[in-house]
């Protein structure tokens, strides 16, 4: 498919908004009213700190909504209020965060089915209203929405549409796009659906096989089964390799997409003569600002003397995972909460550990005076990450039984 002709159809249609629809002073109330929090006004009032009793808060100095999920959440709001009586649909969690969607959900907006893993759209009908989310969407899912009649409202972060431009232009040039992110995220998806070669990269080892690779060759056969989910159609490691370009999900560590982009950069100059450099790679610019103030500002944060780290976030939430990733790099005990439902009580809590299924921690709060910190991830109101600070605060306060 012309990908790029097709998004050129599409922004042209008048069944496709890409901004609101001005309702956003309204909206913006209700938003205020919903996910704001006085107490994190407080917080960031006194330099971030807060003691009460025994226990000292330091939250991160960036943490929370970033401006793309704000975005996105209130264009859901207002596209509610503009089309008050059609069936409205989200093509997935408009955003990693249980709270808004469940907020959605009230508002009587559907989410589409996944069924065996596809998003199963045999309800979604001529007329109805479909919501893409902040991470974006497939081309091929925009284009069946399109075919069959339906109001496409796509609240795709700008910073995303900056990575589709970049895969766009490597296609353009015959380079196949290196994706840093994990084949089966939403964002990852939609990003290589608009690109054309490509090959999705997790980590820097995956990057450092494929460098080898480059260089000296190696196994056809491991290779293609090693990225079997993580390429594109018919791709060759001996053909495709010679012309590359970086890309990235926006919500990867920031330090590690900036590492694979140098190694591919060196790996390409040992290869060829340096003044063929641009014949055989394009560098990136696509590291979104949010994610890398969020995970400067967790640097920051794990270097003091901390007890405890509580990460708020989706269990589904990349940029929250990798929030986490540095709480255990740094040795903090740390625990990845989505709501304050999670803290059963003072001795139990109910968790996510890195890579594992949720499980319960006993006695996770220590006696005595406390150093507690906290961020959230770029999905996560503060009214969350509020409710879980004041359950803390009680906490302690109680007397034990
Ligand atoms: S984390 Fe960055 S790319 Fe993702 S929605 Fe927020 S601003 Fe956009």
């Amino acid at each position: 498919m012309d990908t790029k002709a097709f998004k050129r159809s599409l922004n042209s249609s008048e069944n496709y908004h890409r901004k609101g629809f001005g309702h956003d002073a309204e909206v913006a109330d209700t938003m205020q009213s919903e996910y704001q929090s006085n107490l994190i006004q407080e917080i960031r009032e006194q330099a971030y700190t807060l003691k009460r009793g025994d226990v000292t808060i330091r939250l991160a100095q960036a943490f929370g909504f970033c401006w793309g999920v704000e975005r996105a959440v209130a264009m859901a709001y207002e596209t509610r209020q503009h089309f008050p009586t059609e069936r409205i649909w989200i093509t997935n969690e408009i955003i990693h965060n249980p709270s808004v969607n469940q907020r959605l959900r009230e508002m009587n907006v559907l989410f589409t089915p996944v069924v065996a893993g596809q998003k199963d759209f045999s309800e979604v009908a001529k007329g109805d209203v479909v919501i893409l989310p902040a991470f974006g969407a497939s081309v091929q899912e925009m284009q069946l929405l399109n075919d069959r009649g339906c109001t496409i409202v796509d609240t795709t972060c700008p910073w995303v549409s900056k990575v589709w431009n970049t895969v766009e232009k490597h296609k353009k040039g015959d380079y196949t796009s290196i994706i840093h992110g994990k084949y089966n995220h939403e964002e990852t998806v939609a990003t290589s659906s608009f690109a054309g070669k490509y090959l999705i990269v997790l980590n820097l080892a995956e990057a450092q096989y494929v460098a080898d690779y480059i260089l000296n060759g190696g196994d056809r056969e491991e290779f293609l089964t090693k990225f079997k989910k993580a390429t594109s159609a018919g791709f060759d490691p001996d053909r495709d390799l010679v012309q590359i370009g970086i890309a990235n999900q926006t919500t990867m560590l920031k330090g590690e997409t900036e590492q694979i982009g140098k190694l591919f950069e060196h790996t390409m100059l040992k290869k060829y003569p340096p003044n063929e450099l641009n014949q055989h790679f394009l560098s990136f610019n696509t590291i979104c600002d949010a994610t890398q103030e969020r995970q400067d500002a967790m640097f920051d944060l794990v270097k003091e003397k901390l007890d405890m780290m509580i990460v708020i976030g989706g269990y589904n939430s990349s940029n929250t995972t990798h929030l986490q990733e540095i709480a255990i790099d740094y040795k903090i005990p740390s625990y990845h909460i989505d709501s304050v439902e999670r803290i059963v009580s003072r001795d139990r809590i109910e968790h996510k550990p890195l890579h594992k299924d949720l499980e319960i921690a006993e006695h996770w709060l220590p006696e005595g005076e406390i150093v507690v910190g906290i961020t959230s991830g770029a999905s996560t109101p503060d009214k969350v990450v509020a409710d879980i600070i004041e359950r803390i605060f009680e906490l302690k306060a109680a007397v034990p039984a």
